[in-house]
């Protein structure tokens, strides 16, 4: 008898769960409340990188002089963003219905909750359908955190998910939170021409990433004219008028037309009946799990950013994945497991921040020895013909092997060619394999062979 696989949660994590798992032979069923493709298509990922681009464009019309041209005036049109955006997301989400159906994926559009360890029911427009699983996997995403000192009312007070785009263009919004969403965040409204200030609670924008990096960012951002308001943490937001203020723990405080939250997000578990399933989760809300994505009840697994991982969609797409061949019992032939050190991530800056594997400054901390080698974009032939010639590659290696360890590429076209670098990582290649690939000329990952030389 086949396998009865459900998931409850249709984002990256379950899908790409419940097609490897049915491909793998699996009898599945997925409950989704919402969209098919998550929240990482309707309200996170997708929807912020469209709006980016729509960005992107306008400020690479300011630049037109570069290339040779006369100015370019690009107006914004919030209408046609918005109804480019759910085009967008209509289109992913009906492929993904569509390969999910391929596989003959029972998909229940409604709200799955556990009522035991093997049942799980779900609710479809007042009908409850009860569903017997051996195998359970929670991928319910996860929210944007309010505190308790913000009142978020969607017109000026507003999350992350009520940005796409808001109701009218912020004259000046106030960003809360410079990790990577705050400043995706700031990147976008000031390319659409608002003015941004942001709240950076410590002493530089990106806390987690390489100071270097982190650098030609906030340079950016000052060109832009981005007001930052450095080690200082909000405590409060009063309305006054038309206006918004924010309130400093230091006294400051930084006043817009609009505040925008970016500071973190809350799992979807507390109304899943884990606990009729002896699940336990921890303190923040998230599903602790073991190398296999097994939460402390073996058969259900947490996968995306219920648990607690890195809360990337490239991240829960590979835990589904890993997830549905450890259901499958295929995880003691050749099953690599997930290695989170090795992921590669971007920020949709501008220019572009990405990264993998070993930082130089965490190769410092825990005395490693290394190889850093860095080339500037100023010095490759394509970065120049863009007009773009911004940012840097650096590869970190073994200077023992010359396997690369990891890297960081800052400047255009970083979140694709870190792909290059995510390869070299997984697949431990050498630098050598790098400088000796025969690469397009003239191109931006020419640079990367550079650097690896
Ligand atoms: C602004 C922003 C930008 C981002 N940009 C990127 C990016 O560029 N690249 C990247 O890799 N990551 C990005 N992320 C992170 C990414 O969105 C998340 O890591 C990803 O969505 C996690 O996927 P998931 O499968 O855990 O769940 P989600 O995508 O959150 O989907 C969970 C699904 O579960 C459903 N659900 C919840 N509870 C129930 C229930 N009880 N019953 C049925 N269904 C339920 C929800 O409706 C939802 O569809 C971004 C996040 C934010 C906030």
């Amino acid at each position: 008898m086949a396998v009865r696989f459900t998931i409850i949660g249709g984002g990256p994590a379950g899908v790409q769960a419940a097609t490897h798992a049915a491909r793998l032979g699996a009898e599945v069923t997925m409950i989704e409340r919402d969209i098919v493709g998550g929240a990482a298509q309707l309200l996170d990922c997708i929807p912020s990188k469209a709006m980016i681009a729509t960005g992107g464009l306008m400020s690479a019309s300011r630049r037109a002089a570069v290339m040779g041209l006369h100015p370019i005036e690009a107006t914004l049109d919030f209408d046609a963003v918005r109804t480019r955006i759910h085009d967008i997301e209509a289109g992913l989400t009906i492929s993904a219905t569509e390969l999910l159906a391929s596989q003959g994926v029972r998909l229940l559009n409604g709200t799955g909750t556990m009522k035991g360890p093997h049942e799980v029911v779900a609710e479809v427009e007042g009908e409850m359908i009860e569903v017997e699983a051996d195998a359970v996997l929670v991928s319910t995403g996860s929210r944007p955190r309010v505190p308790d000192w913000a009142e978020v009312d969607g017109e000026r007070v507003l999350t992350t998910r009520q940005a796409y785009p808001p109701p009218e263009l912020p004259s000046h919004l106030v960003v809360i939170g410079s990790g990577v969403t705050g400043v995706e965040f700031v990147h976008m409204f000031t390319s659409f021409g608002s003015q941004v200030t942001l709240v950076v609670s410590r002493q530089q924008v990106l806390p987690q990433k390489d100071p270097e990096v982190a650098a030609v960012l906030e340079d950016n951002f000052l060109q832009r004219g981005v007001k930052l308001l450095k080690g200082a943490r909000a405590q409060g937001i009063t309305r006054d008028g038309d206006e918004v203020v924010v309130a400093c723990d230091d006294g400051r405080s930084a006043r817009g037309s609009h505040v925008l939250l970016a500071i973190g997000s809350i799992p979807n578990t507390e109304a899943l009946g884990l606990d009729a399933a002896g699940v336990t989760v921890d303190q923040g809300g998230y599903v602790p799990i073991n190398q296999h994505c097994q939460s402390n009840v073996p058969h259900i697994y947490a996968a995306g950013d219920v648990s607690g991982r890195l809360p990337l969609a490239s991240v829960a797409f590979m835990q589904g994945r890993k997830v549905a061949e450890h259901v499958m019992g295929l995880h003691t032939r050749q099953h690599r497991h997930l290695d989170y050190d090795k992921a590669a991530s971007a920020i949709f800056t501008e220019p572009e921040i990405a990264d993998v594997g070993l930082a130089e400054a965490d190769a410092f901390a825990i005395g490693r020895k290394i190889r850093v080698t860095k080339v500037p974009f100023a010095v490759n032939a394509r970065a120049l013909i863009d007009g773009d010639p911004r940012g840097f590659v650096k590869i970190v290696s073994d200077p023992a092997t010359g396997v690369v360890l990891g890297g960081s590429i800052v400047g255009q076209g970083a979140s694709e060619l870190i792909s290059v670098l995510a390869l070299a990582v997984t697949a431990n290649l050498k630098v050598t394999d790098i400088v000796e690939s025969l690469l397009v000329h003239p191109a931006l990952a020419e640079a990367l062979a550079d650097a690896a030389e």
